[in-house]
């Protein structure tokens, strides 16, 4: 094989009770890439439509991942890369971790997978770094793995991938405000008190147990935080109303979707997710500030070949 086409999807990072430890693939948001064998050992950036985001190979979250693969990789040629943006940067739907993933993905189908999933992540967190300062797992490991992924450590880097219920949508609210992730990570106490680790590991254990279960009502109970959403929402206009009202739709859940500014909502079912949708719309119609909303099933296979 020459040449991949390739979707890489969009993801949910943080999931309200796991900051930087649990993140879900979305199905139906996400980026295209076309990533193709050059003879000349390196990598180029050709062409990037649908956002103004630099060719540069030091400069492009896809350029450092491709690069960090290549370093590793037992192959005499090189990568040129496409990409086709879809999904806003700063949109809090992990538009970096598509590029950064879905990159060295493609490069590993190119050669016969040489690397196993965990090394892709690896390189992929170098993407991360660039984006956000920190080289985070949450946005990259849905990608490559699927569905819902725990990160259980980071040194050494342990990644367990989960169950993904068959009935779970996701509902996203998009404002279009942009908030950086390096800038949302800046407005944290790095410290937190007891009492909110109990909950937030209580929560965090009953999304992973509830996801074996299918038990989406104990999803659901569990998708609280009570240690980032409290500062972080300040940021989103309309947050608490929208959370209110998508819980009073049905929502099993509700909360920001990575660093934010885009809301999630969990659903059990298209119809739930379409009501969830209408009610959020319904509160940003009000609010004056321009907005998607998204209605998606989750992805349990991650990043795919496209025809
Ligand atoms: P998101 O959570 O949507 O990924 P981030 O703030 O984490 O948003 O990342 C976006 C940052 O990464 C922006 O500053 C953007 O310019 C930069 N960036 C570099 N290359 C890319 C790329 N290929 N795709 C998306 N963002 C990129």
């Amino acid at each position: 094989m020459q040449e991949i086409k390739i979707f890489c999807p969009a993801t949910i990072a943080n999931l309200s009770c796991g900051f930087d430890v649990m993140g879900v693939a979305l199905d139906t948001i996400g980026d295209e890439m076309t990533v193709r064998k050059i003879a000349e050992r390196k990598v180029e950036i050709t062409k990037i439509t649908g956002q103004d985001l630099p060719k540069e190979i030091n400069k492009n979250v896809a350029g450092v991942a491709a690069s960090a693969f290549l370093k590793k990789a037992k192959y005499c040629g090189g990568f040129e890369i496409e990409i086709h943006k879809k999904i806003k940067p700063g949109s809090g739907i992990g538009s970096s971790a598509a590029s950064s993933a879905g990159v060295v993905w493609a490069m590993n189908e190119l050669l016969n997978r040489p690397f196993s999933k965990k090394e892709l992540v690896e390189f992929a967190m170098q993407g991360e770094r660039l984006a956000s300062n920190v080289a985070h797992a949450d946005n990259v490991a849905p990608v490559i793995f699927g569905g819902f992924v725990l990160v259980r450590s980071y040194a050494p880097l342990d990644i367990v991938q989960l169950p993904t219920p068959k009935a779970l949508y996701a509902v996203i609210l998009h404002p279009q405000i942009e908030i950086k992730t390096a800038d949302s990570r800046k407005i944290l106490k790095s410290r937190i008190a007891l009492e909110e680790g109990v909950k937030q590991w209580g929560n965090l254990g009953g999304l992973v147990a509830g996801l074996f279960k299918e038990d989406y009502e104990l999803i659901g109970r569990s998708l609280e935080d009570h240690i980032i959403e409290p500062t972080r929402s300040i940021l989103i206009p309309g947050f608490e109303e929208v959370k209110k009202k998508s819980l009073d739709a049905g929502a099993l859940g509700c909360g920001i979707s990575g660093s934010g500014p885009s809301i999630f909502a969990l659903c059990q079912g298209i119809e739930m997710a379409q009501n969830v949708a209408g009610a959020m719309q319904k509160v940003y119609d009000k609010i004056g500030i321009d907005f998607e909303v998204h209605v998606s099933k989750l992805n349990a296979k991650g990043a795919k070949k496209l025809k």
